[in-house]
């Protein structure tokens, strides 16, 4: 885990976040991939709290990018912090809320997600 309570500012870092993000209760995340040089992270989650049961029937109705909002901003501010950089933005590519079988995450650079055209 992280030393004296700072995040290492290297893909370790990102990872001791993301788990201590986990353990914190709020879902079983993992970071599947991590590039520190383009800034990009990809982290799929299951029993995410967000995506509980309760919540699905009302988010089926809306489908867009992605639904679970607090989950996709900590996992942003987590590639923010460990790269120094301010222009990282997170999509939630499938949701459990939605029917899909775990939640995940793209953290990129706005400009590579515009140019992918999940952000509009
Ligand atoms: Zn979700």
């Amino acid at each position: 885990m992280f030393d004296g309570g700072i995040l290492p500012r290297d893909e370790n870092g990102y990872n001791a976040g993301v788990e201590a993000y986990s353990q914190a209760g709020f879902g079983d995340f993992h970071v599947k991939e991590f590039n520190f040089d383009a800034g990009t992270a990809y982290v799929a989650g299951t029993e995410t709290f967000e995506a509980s049961d309760g919540q699905k029937q009302i988010v089926a109705q809306e489908r867009s990018n992605g639904h679970c909002n607090h989950s996709r901003g900590v996992f942003a501010a987590f590639m923010r912090l460990v790269t120094g950089r301010n222009d990282i933005e997170c999509v939630e590519v499938k949701c459990e809320a939605l029917g899909d079988s775990a939640c995940e995450f793209k953290v990129a650079p706005r400009e590579v997600l515009e140019n992918e055209e999940f952000i509009f």
